[in-house]
């Protein structure tokens, strides 16, 4: 029968295609080996795009060209997998141990490949450990553009691995974080889910053997109470819950520059009444470029353990969040009063 004969033509074609990734690794581990006994750099990002887009113009009229950009992307991360958890291994540094307070950095979205490797360099140079981006994007239109989607996060994955930094994301449903568990070190629950009790008992079920770290964003229109229930709902399974402050809607933004109103007392509130680590998120909070050094500043002051900030290389560029987006001579600036505040303990 046709159909049985082409199944066992595409089991003897699989079969070769995995024969020929095998060797390809084989081929690949000798490239990175030679290239770390000169003190060379493994990821060579030049070369992987001159390679997509030549194979990308001699197939484009015979396979789509998503497909052949996705499978390579797959192709060349696992090729370089074992080198990552190399480096893993010999640095890894937790939130626990990391010296607080910490800050999380990136884009409010990851728009290409190209722009996630450049933003988690410039940062690594910054000594910002924690690379935020998102793929998965809960925007109020659905005719805005969605994020990236599962490329987006193994963009993020494969740029935090190679700048040995964690990665952040948020992911909006328990399928898609059984499909990135494993490539993405803390579990980002935005605002919109923090009343999604199905997803919340989802999540944790999920990470109850690995216990990854989980930011919970306060919804804008959650109390105090309403937020540490919903955080409850994730420590029952004994996880680490970090609670992200981001704003809320009161009047003041109806007619104003914010886009929401810090919620910065809640910082000290939180702190009085939970032992869990508080973070703040000056980018939402304000939907203001121009505030988001002082109310880092002031967050700090009051004790946050963490920031999570939107930083691009040009924030104007940016295609969500422009507007509160800042750049690295802003970031610069809330680095340095962190570490007076730190030298200062
Ligand atoms: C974000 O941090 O990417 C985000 C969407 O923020 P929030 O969930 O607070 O709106
Ligand atoms: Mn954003």
């Amino acid at each position: 029968m046709f159909v049985e004969n082409n199944r066992k033509e595409i089991d003897r074609i699989d079969d070769e295609i995995l024969q020929l990734i095998i060797q390809r690794n084989l081929l690949s581990d000798d490239i990175i080996r030679c290239k770390l006994d000169n003190g060379l750099d493994v990821l060579d990002k030049e070369r992987e795009y001159l390679l997509i887009n030549s194979l990308i113009d001699k197939f484009k009229d015979k396979i789509n060209q998503d497909e052949i950009k996705k499978v390579y992307s797959s192709i060349l991360y696992y090729s370089k997998l074992k080198y990552y958890q190399e480096i893993e291994k010999t640095n890894q540094e937790t939130i626990e141990k990391s010296k607080l307070p910490f800050i999380i950095a990136g884009p409010c979205s990851v728009e290409s490949e190209e722009q996630i490797f450049s933003i988690a360099k410039d940062l690594s140079q910054l000594n910002i450990k924690y690379l935020r981006g998102g793929a998965f994007k809960p925007r109020t239109s659905p005719n805005d553009f969605q994020g990236l989607g599962s490329i987006g996060v193994q963009y993020l994955r494969d740029a935090a691995k190679y700048y040995n930094m964690n990665m952040v994301t948020e992911v909006m449903s328990s399928q898609q974080l059984l499909q990135h568990y494993n490539d993405i070190d803390i579990i980002q629950i935005g605002s919109k889910n923090m009343f999604s009790y199905q997803l919340l008992k989802d999540i944790a079920e999920i990470n109850q053997k690995n216990k990854k770290p989980i930011i919970l964003k306060r919804n804008f229109n959650a109390t105090i109470k309403e937020f540490i229930y919903a955080a409850e709902y994730i420590l029952k399974e004994g996880q680490e819950v970090l609670l992200c402050l981001r704003g809320i809607r009161t009047f003041e933004q109806i007619d104003s520059n914010l886009r929401f109103t810090p919620d910065l007392a809640s910082i000290r509130e939180l702190k009085n009444i939970t032992k869990l680590k508080v973070i703040f998120d000056p980018s939402h909070s304000t939907g203001n470029a121009d505030y988001v050094e002082d109310i880092s500043k002031a967050a700090l002051q009051l004790g946050a353990d963490g920031l999570m900030i939107e930083t691009h290389f040009n924030p104007q560029e940016s295609i969500v969040d422009a507007k509160q987006t800042i750049n690295y001579e802003t970031l610069n600036h809330i680095i340095t009063f962190l570490d007076e505040i730190k030298y200062a303990q």
